[in-house]
């Protein structure tokens, strides 16, 4: 099974050191790893442990101090500034924790801003915007502000802004780790939901056992170095797990998410 997949990231022998002075702190050591097209990867290990560190460099935030960060084949440490930035635009989206939304624009114009950066033009910026909030579960919620939402619904809002242009992948950093279990729930059954239709990879960093259930790998991580990867084929936990709850428990809105996501699609 595995053999004929694509390595959409790899990582090889990847080292970060930060220096505070003469102080010297080894966030990452010998990290190496491969994750493949439409896979959802869970990187899990405690505070500290070097998980934002990891995910930055695979994003092209942050340079190694050694070691090679491969995404669709190219060496990303090796891109000047504008090659990456451009690259980012179009292969990579970014969810945040804090979900760094701009508090002066709407719900829609948030999540139409990356759309700005690759030329799209107004009226189909609009139109897209407004289709990932229906997909989210938010589409009467386009004129608010993110003040004027719940930490979920800001969050929804970041997801759509994340998939609107269809990346290939997308980086997810502590996603829920502002929310509570049934908005952490809901949040992560949206991400799985957009990301199998379309076989986006997504790759997600968390403290939460509970959230690596979603992933079909977890790298396990402590003190910059990799434990262990498992893989787990074949998994069913959307339905096994998570339909049930979102049939018989959830809110109007969770239903109404879900429905607009089979409905709709992805473009
Ligand atoms: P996690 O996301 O798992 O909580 P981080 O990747 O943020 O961990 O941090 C890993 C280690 O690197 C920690 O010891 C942290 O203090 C250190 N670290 C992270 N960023 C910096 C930085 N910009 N400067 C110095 N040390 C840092
Ligand atoms: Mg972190």
């Amino acid at each position: 099974m595995t053999e004929n997949r694509e390595v959409i990231i790899e990582v090889k022998d990847l080292k970060k050191v930060y220096r505070i002075g003469t102080e010297k702190v080894v966030a990452l050591n010998s990290v190496d790893l491969k994750i493949f097209r439409g896979e959802i990867c869970c990187i899990l290990g405690t505070s500290g442990s070097g998980k934002s560190t990891l995910l930055n460099m695979m994003a092209g935030l942050e340079k190694p101090t050694r070691g090679q960060i491969l995404i669709k084949g190219e060496a990303i440490e090796k891109m000047s500034e504008r090659h990456l930035a451009n690259f980012r635009q179009r292969h990579i989206g970014f969810i945040f924790q804090s979900y760094n939304l701009l508090a002066a624009l709407t719900a829609q114009e948030n999540v139409a801003l990356p759309l700005i950066f690759r030329g799209v033009p107004k009226i189909r910026r609009e139109r897209l915007a407004q289709k990932y909030l229906k997909m989210v579960g938010l589409g009467d919620r386009s004129k608010h502000k993110p003040t004027q939402m719940s930490g979920g619904q800001q969050q929804r809002v970041g997801i759509a802004r994340a998939f609107v242009g269809a990346p290939e992948i997308i980086f997810a950093d502590e996603p829920t780790g502002n929310l509570d279990t049934k908005t952490s729930t809901e949040v992560m059954n949206i991400m799985w939901k957009m990301s199998r239709e379309k076989e986006q990879t997504i790759v997600i960093v968390t403290h939460d056992p509970e959230i690596a259930v979603y992933a079909d790998k977890v790298i396990h991580i402590r003190d910059g170095l990799i434990q262990s990867i498992e893989v787990i084929e074949d998994n069913d936990v959307y339905e096994k797990r998570i339909l049930p709850f979102e049939t018989e428990k959830a809110s109007d809105e969770t239903e109404k998410a879900s429905d607009n996501i089979q409905e709709g699609g992805i473009q």
